[in-house]
């Protein structure tokens, strides 16, 4: 899976990033959906560890365009997990208290304690790709925040913390299919947004937006990878892969339990 890892302090060009991608599977949907059942089961064993366990705490950044998948993601790389450990937390347009704090105070009370796995479905990056796409506030204030969003992340995981931020990346006539189906499906007019075509012509300063941030902000402490995410099934596959692999590695143990030897019933 390092293929999709960002190397930290290297040059990103995005552009060579293919969002119809496939390099890391070569058996077919069926085989993917096999898998990924698997994953979910030992996904689910790991969380159940983890909150056990109540040490490390874990939080998954998701980022992507409109229609990108951040919403399909959590539901099935997650089907399955006790919601008991694991919360969502979706960053909306910041409501007035909000604006009257520093960009990153909503979102530190949203981070994981521990035990728990936090997913953001959008997050303090909105604050440099909305804000910047959108001129919402100067370059100048922008500027400062990659620095900010490194020492806010060193932080969380010198803090127990572990992080994986995911950029789901389509193209822009996949974008064209996925609106229009929401446009041909009354089901699915709550999720169409007219203000989302508005966006889509944005496009090529949203590439360059997420270029810079996810170029500046990938550490060896908070990695991001760019996802291939015209494939839903291969997008929620790899991130699966990811997870799993990274939640395996922090080699958790249930606590020790008392001596329970002789204990009796009645
Ligand atoms: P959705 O995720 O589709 O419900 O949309 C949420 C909207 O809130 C998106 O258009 C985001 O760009 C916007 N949003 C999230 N965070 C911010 C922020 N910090 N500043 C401005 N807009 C934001
Ligand atoms: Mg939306």
């Amino acid at each position: 899976m390092k293929s999709y890892l960002v190397q930290p302090d290297k040059k990103l060009d995005l552009s060579k990033h293919d969002p119809d991608g496939r390099s890391q599977f070569d058996g077919s949907k069926d085989d993917a959906q096999q898998e990924l059942e698997t994953l979910n089961s030992r996904l689910s064993e790991l969380q159940e560890l983890l909150y056990a366990e109540s040490k490390h705490r874990i939080l998954i950044v998701l980022q992507a365009m409109d229609t990108g998948g951040k919403d399909g993601t959590i539901r099935r790389v997650f089907s399955g997990v006790n919601p008991q450990g694991v919360r969502v937390a979706s960053f909306k347009v910041p409501t007035p208290e909000e604006l009257a704090h520093d960009y990153l105070w909503r979102i530190h009370k949203q981070a994981p304690g521990n035990g728990e796995i936090v997913i953001f479905n959008r997050s303090h990056y909105e604050d440099v790709l909305v804000v910047r796409v959108h001129n919402l506030v100067p370059p100048e204030v922008w500027a400062k925040r990659y620095q900010h969003i490194n020492d806010f992340e060193r932080l969380l995981t010198d803090t127990g913390t572990t992080i994986l931020k995911f950029f789901l990346n389509i193209d822009l006539d996949e974008q064209k299919k996925r609106l229009q189906s929401r446009l041909d499906n009354p089901d699915k007019h709550w999720k169409f947004n007219i203000g989302d075509l508005a966006e889509r012509k944005r496009w090529p300063d949203y590439m360059q937006a997420y270029q810079d941030a996810l170029e500046k902000t990938s550490t060896d402490y908070a990695p991001w990878y760019v996802i291939p995410a015209n494939r839903k099934w291969y997008r929620d596959l790899v991130i699966s892969r990811i997870i799993v692999e990274s939640l395996e590695g922090l080699n958790m143990k249930y606590p020790p339990s008392e001596n329970l030897d002789g204990v009796v019933i009645d």
